[in-house]
């Protein structure tokens, strides 16, 4: 050996030891500054660390240009008190909305949601529709999601709308999946709602989103996660866990820095989570394996002109499109374009099974939205950009629940609790993630303390 190798080892040795001794000590750390992440530190007081150098993760929005994009549509639907408290202390201000939603298929646009609003389809169409909807056979006990879809709305609907719209959605098909997440998600109407929607196209407003809110006081929906930002201790932006061991309660970051904690409470992506943890025995890592997720890119374009209608966003449920789903910032919020112009986000979903082509897909989306008479080929794009998210949807098969049970059950008993829509793995809705996030922060808080923790928990839900 020679003496450099040895003035080496020595030198490492004393990084090692005085990286150990700045280990910062805390009793509850909060890994990711997404929604849920800043709720759990606000109901704390607990310091956040995020990979990123912004906050929201999803729900976050990217401003360039005088351009604001969400990362995907974004829209408040609760008026929880709750909820609604934590906004008011933290100054958000939103604006109210009356949903201006609408299908397009064969041709033509329909309201949102469509089984409410038939009238303007193929005549032969809404027949089937509304004679499947009243013969249908309401199963109480359907087997996948696509038997639901049939039971509790009758198989026109499902072939015409619901199918071809999950398969593009969701990147898999129906069948595949379970329907405990449906709840509110997928509006069911009455009969008399189903007949007058064939008649004449109303606009029946049912659906949790029929009235909306969104942010007033900022551009974008970003801008929740900015204002409960400015409450919570400490923000660590930069700091990508890297290694999580919890033998020794200790989070490494890729920058070299590590924190201990008594509870750590995690909103990352479960499968990322058990990645972090070199311990994780194979039971837990194989299920974190089988947790599917959709993931999506978001193709943002900058119109040079103003905006033509008041619409929010159209579903797109036909396979010869590119995306699933579009929206209109400029009729969201305020000053998310510059002045005289409009924007559109585009939705595309994919997957492994469904990859999409990221050096074609501007000009495809460009060209599906001419197809689809939303832009004309005069219009000027003066911006585009893209967005990928690699996490977007969880999906419901049939593995989920046994392999979310295992890896919760797992890191809860190493004082690890992972929260938020992806420490759940489940259909939240951005309020329902930062309702999980209060109540992971309230009980670490609790049970830290030594108090009675309320017996009430978005657990239930996963
Ligand atoms: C396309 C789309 C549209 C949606 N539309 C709506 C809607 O209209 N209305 C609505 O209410 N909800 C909507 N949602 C749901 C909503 O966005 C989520 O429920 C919510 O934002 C989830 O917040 P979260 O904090 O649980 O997770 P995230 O936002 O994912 O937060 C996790 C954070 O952890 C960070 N992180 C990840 N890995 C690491 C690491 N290794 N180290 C450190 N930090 C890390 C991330 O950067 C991120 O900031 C939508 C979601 C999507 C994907």
């Amino acid at each position: 050996m020679s003496s450099d190798t040895v003035l080496v080892d020595a030198n490492e040795m004393i990084a090692a030891r005085a990286r150990r001794a700045l280990i910062v000590a805390e009793p509850i750390v909060i890994l990711g500054a997404g929604i849920s992440g800043l709720a759990a530190s606000l109901a704390s007081g607990a310091p956040v660390y995020e990979a990123e150098h912004h906050v929201g993760g999803v729900a976050a929005s990217d401003s360039r240009n005088g351009f604001t994009f969400d990362r995907g549509i974004h829209i408040l639907q609760t008026n929880h008190p709750k909820v609604q408290k934590l906004l008011d202390d933290s100054g958000v201000r939103l604006n109210e909305r009356s949903r201006q939603a609408y299908i397009y298929s064969h041709g033509t646009y329909t309201a949102y949601p469509f089984q409410v609003n038939t009238a303007g389809l193929p005549l032969a169409l809404r027949v089937r529709c509304v004679w499947t909807f009243l013969t249908r056979r309401d199963d109480a006990d359907p087997a996948n999601y696509e038997e639901w879809m049939n039971a509790k709305l009758g198989r026109g609907f499902a072939d015409t709308f619901l199918v071809p719209y999950s398969e593009k959605f969701w990147t898999v098909h129906p069948r595949e999946m379970t329907h405990e997440w449906t709840g509110n998600r997928v509006p069911q109407p009455t009969t008399w709602q189903v007949l007058r929607g064939a008649l004449w196209s109303r606009q029946t407003r049912i659906g949790s989103n029929a009235d909306f809110r969104y942010p007033s006081n900022a551009p974008g929906y970003g801008a929740i996660a900015e204002a409960l930002s400015t409450r919570v201790s400490a923000i660590h932006r930069g700091h990508r866990a890297q290694r999580l061991d919890v033998e020794r309660h200790t989070l490494h970051f890729d920058n070299g820095t590590s924190v201990a904690y008594k509870r750590l409470i995690s909103t990352i992506p479960l499968p990322e989570l058990v990645r972090l943890c070199p311990d994780a025995p194979e039971d837990v890592r194989h299920a974190a394996s089988l947790l599917r997720t959709n993931s999506i890119l978001v193709v943002n374009l900058g119109i040079g002109r103003p905006g033509r209608n008041g619409w929010h966003w159209v579903h797109f449920p036909e396979k010869d499109l590119s995306f699933f789903r579009i929206s209109f910032p400029h009729n969201l919020g305020d000053n998310v374009t510059p002045p005289g112009m409009s924007s559109i986000s585009v939705e595309v979903a994919y997957s492994v099974e469904q990859p999409v082509d990221r050096e074609t897909i501007v000009q495809r989306v460009i060209d599906d939205l001419i197809k689809v008479g939303l832009l004309d080929r005069s219009d000027e794009v003066v911006f585009t950009s893209t967005r990928d998210i690699r996490y977007a949807y969880c999906i419901h098969d049939f593995a989920r629940k046994d392999a979310v049970r295992l890896v919760r059950s797992w890191m809860l008993q190493h004082d690890v609790v992972p929260t938020g829509r992806y420490g759940f793995w489940n259909y939240f809705w951005s309020h329902e993630a930062l309702m999980s996030g209060l109540q992971a922060g309230e009980k670490a808080a609790k049970e830290l303390r030594g108090e009675a923790i309320p017996d009430e928990s978005w657990a239930d839900s996963a």
